[in-house]
């Protein structure tokens, strides 16, 4: 590994060229800098830059380059594997690259590539516009998007990267580059779906839809096997207006939780209509009627209501596998039920997405998320304090993954955990993890976007 000591940087060096936006370790802020959303990636980087704009990502990329140090590019700062942290490394906090440039008549938006999921949708909802990213407010724009993007508009509208239009992209040789159809086709297709693999996204374009609003919101329902085997064949029966993600877990002691259903297993419904309102309540209810629901918060609202509370959870150890299904049968569903019952964590959680409509239409080679056909994505994870407790809990994890997986292996990137290349390689299969690897060798030929899920250039060496 090459050096990543502080003495191969200069700190005063830095602050001159960026001013304040340099946090280095002995500063007042710096403990705040270095935190992201996973608490377990306790790591102290060797300084962490803030650039405002892309010319300076440039200059930083071009720091980690020449000098050899481990590169952490940040967004949202949510990544399962500590992608966005650093031992000894440069972190590229995009934090001030938060700007949104909205043209509602030509129904496109430009983000910088700093900007969290909850204020793009926020911001653009005032227009009665939308478009699709994940079910959590402080997630970034640019990991989400680079990965595929998975949320409540998916089955309407595909994935977040079936809307992006164009990026703006630092690249390893320090180029900003504009990326599009006819503009670097192939960094196009690779950064739909590849990562962060093939440079910093300091701008992305997307297509925005009109939305006036949905119906939807939580739906908390009794889980045995029958409710959530016919939650998810109501879930992929439903029009294309409805997506779905039913998280099924002991119901904690919450105040809208009638007291005699603390304990037991729940199935937590996030449900998003996007149509029209009265088309909304006959499309909900065979969910209502799966039983008698112990909270009903189904409702008309913005899309962006959705995302509050802003959450501010900390996470401290977790123990996640993700993975792909084609449907949850009977027996899937017994099998939840079991491992959920078996685990001896504080929280332990499945969670199950419908997917198909927009999603599934678009073809698998026409971007680097090739997991078009998979009907149900499927997660498992247990939430515990202690990291001694870390084998136990990845065992359970692992077992009970392996227990649903169904048909071909694959797992969407952007949850895939610190889990080795064989676990990278599931997310690109056949083809797609050929044509990425042939972008990155001719974009990234050293590596240097290495500390993410990674392709790399020569996979042999
Ligand atoms: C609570 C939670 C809920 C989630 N919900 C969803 C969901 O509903 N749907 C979904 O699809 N995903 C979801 N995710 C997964 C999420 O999409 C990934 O963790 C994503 O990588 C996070 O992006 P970030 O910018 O917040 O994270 P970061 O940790 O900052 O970045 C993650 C990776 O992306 C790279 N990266 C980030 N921004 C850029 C950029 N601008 N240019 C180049 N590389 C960049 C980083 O280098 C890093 O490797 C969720 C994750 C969490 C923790």
């Amino acid at each position: 590994m090459p050096s990543t000591s502080t003495s191969s940087i200069s700190i005063p060096e830095l602050r001159d060229a960026f001013g304040g936006r340099v946090v280095a370790p002995g500063d007042p802020g710096y403990d705040q800098a270095r935190k992201v959303f996973y608490g377990k990636w306790d790591r102290r980087p060797a300084v962490v830059v803030r650039p405002a704009d892309a010319h300076e990502v440039a200059r930083v990329v071009g720091l980690a380059r020449d000098r050899g140090l481990e590169l952490a590019v940040r967004g949202g700062g949510h990544s399962l594997a500590g992608h966005s942290t650093s031992d000894g490394g440069i972190v590229l906090d995009l934090s001030e690259l938060t700007a949104l440039e909205v043209d509602p008549d030509g129904r496109t938006a430009w983000a910088q590539g700093g900007l969290t999921t909850g204020a793009y949708t926020k911001a653009v909802g005032a227009d009665g516009l939308v478009t699709g990213f994940g079910d959590t407010a402080s997630v970034g724009v640019g990991g989400l998007t680079l990965g595929g993007g998975v949320g409540y508009l998916v089955r309407k509208h595909g994935l977040t990267i079936d809307n992006l239009l164009a990026a703006e992209l630092v690249t390893a040789d320090g180029r900003i580059l504009q990326v599009d159809d006819q503009r670097h086709p192939e960094l196009f297709w690779a950064i739909r779906g590849g990562g962060g693999n093939f440079g910093v996204a300091t701008r992305l374009r997307f297509r925005l839809h009109p939305l006036a609003g949905i119906v939807g919101g939580m739906l908390l329902l009794p889980a045995t096997a029958q409710v959530i085997a016919d939650f998810m064949a109501a879930a992929a029966a439903a029009p294309e207006e409805l997506s779905a993600i039913a998280n099924i877990m002991v119901a904690p002691p919450i105040p809208f939780l009638p007291p005699e259903a603390h304990g037991k297993l729940i199935l937590m419904a996030l449900v998003a209509w996007a149509g029209d309102a009265g088309a909304g309540e006959r499309a909900l209810a065979p969910f209502r009627a799966l039983a008698e629901p112990l909270a009903d918060m189904l409702r008309p609202m913005p899309y962006a209501g959705l995302f509050e509370p802003v959450d501010d959870m900390e996470v401290t150890e977790e123990s996640a596998r993700s993975l792909f299904m084609d449907t949850v049968d009977a027996a899937a569903a017994a099998t939840i039920v079991e491992h959920l019952q078996a685990s001896t964590a504080p929280m332990a959680v499945a969670q199950l997405r419908a997917l198909g409509g927009a999603m599934a239409r678009v073809p698998a080679e026409a971007t680097a998320f090739a997991h078009r056909d998979r009907r149900v994505m499927g997660g498992v994870g247990a939430v515990y304090d202690q990291a001694a407790d870390k084998p136990v809990h990845d065992a359970w994890a692992d077992g009970f993954a392996a227990a649903l997986r169904q048909g071909d292996p694959g797992v969407y990137v952007n949850f895939l955990a610190d889990e080795g290349p064989g676990r990278v390689r599931e997310a690109y299969p056949g083809a797609t993890w050929d044509r990425l690897v042939e972008v990155k060798r001719r974009w990234d030929p050293d590596n240097l976007f290495r500390h993410n899920q990674n392709i790399p250039p020569d996979p042999a060496a």
